[in-house]
């Protein structure tokens, strides 16, 4: 009856979310006395999430899952909650997650909870804290169904390193037939993604044009930053529409954000307020943004990021 985590990978390298479900779905097992089972999808080095409290890991290894399939990833992890007998299943808030998740949870008549930031305050009842309101407030909601799926917040919880061993076994479902042959066009990067990222660096209209993304890019750099932006600058093509963020965009939940010629509109800030700490660079001290923000400079990007980048370079 251990508690199973579905642990997303690309290209076999498992992201940082995959890590933080598993820490997270420990801290669960720990207050229910049970163990971690995790579920791998075409990903190299399973065993090395023993070091983040998995115990065992069913490693799928199946071309036909080489791209997300939502069907075929939930139904996969459906067979292997029934198998290990799991009353409770982790997943990400990724977008592939959140598209899973309900199919999961229908072929698992589960409840599913998702936007979950921290561990249950309690197991019996099972009772977890997400937040409501894109972000603006918390809710604590009880998930009464037998079996439970909790979608944790990326960067809610963190990593927790235990320097355990997990065994890793083959796992091989059977697969429905899709009806759906989803093609992945996000193309692999070196750069970090606004998923994962604990620092994001986003521009937005102020920034003028396309031409002038270099000091942004630097500054992302310096930080080990992803670079995002707001809409109009996607809708523009200025940048790509993967680095849109908002209410019609990604969501971003890291540590630090900041905001460069970005005015602070509603919609933005929606997908926006669940990082930690905001800081603001605008010329008009009127912006709304400067509202939502923890820290903020009013000046002109164009004379204060440059200044940032030196000062963070000469650290
Ligand atoms: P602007 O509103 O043009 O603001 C530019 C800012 O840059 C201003 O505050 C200005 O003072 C500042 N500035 C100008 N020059 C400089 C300079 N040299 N240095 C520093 N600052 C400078 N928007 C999103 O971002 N994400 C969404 O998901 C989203 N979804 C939407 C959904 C709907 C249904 C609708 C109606 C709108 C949505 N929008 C979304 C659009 C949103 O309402 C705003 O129009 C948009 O966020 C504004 O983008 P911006 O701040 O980059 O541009």
């Amino acid at each position: 009856m251990s508690i199973l985590v579905y642990t997303e990978s690309e290209n076999g390298k498992f992201k940082k979310a995959a890590l933080e479900v598993v820490s997270y779905a420990k801290a669960i097992a720990d207050q229910m006395g049970t163990s971690v089972t995790a579920v791998t999808m075409n990903a190299d080095n399973a065993e090395s999430l023993g070091n983040y409290g998995a115990s065992k890991v069913l490693s799928i290894k199946n071309e036909a899952l080489g791209n997300f399939n939502a069907k075929a990833y939930a139904s996969a992890i459906a067979e292997a909650a029934k198998q290990e007998g799991s009353k409770v299943v982790v997943v990400s808030s990724s977008a592939d997650s959140k598209y899973l998740a309900p199919l999961l949870a229908v072929g698992l008549d589960a409840g599913y909870v998702s936007n979950v930031v921290e561990a249950p305050s309690s197991t019996a009842p099972f009772t977890v804290k997400r937040t409501a309101f894109t972000n603006k407030a918390f809710a604590n909601t009880e998930i009464t169904t037998d079996i439970k799926i909790v979608g944790l917040s990326n960067n809610s919880f963190g990593l927790v390193e235990s320097g355990g061993t997990a065994s890793v076994e083959d796992f091989a479902p059977s697969l429905p037939d899709s009806g759906v042959n989803v093609e992945s066009v996000d193309k692999a990067t070196d750069k970090v993604s606004i998923a994962d990222a604990e620092t994001v660096v986003s521009g937005g209209r102020g920034l003028k044009g396309p031409e002038n993304w270099g000091m942004i890019e630097e500054l992302a750099e310096v930080l080990g930053a992803a670079t995002a932006c707001s809409k109009p600058v996607s809708d523009l093509g200025w940048r790509p529409h993967s680095e849109h963020v908002g209410q019609t965009g990604k969501p971003v939940a890291s540590n630090l954000y900041i905001a460069i010629g970005i005015s602070g509109a509603i919609q933005h800030l929606a997908g926006i307020n669940a990082s930690k700490v905001k800081v603001v660079i605008n010329t008009d001290s009127e912006a709304p943004f400067f509202k939502a923000a923890d820290y903020g400079i009013v000046g002109d990007a164009f004379e204060v990021v440059p200044q940032l980048i030196e000062k963070l370079k000469a650290f």
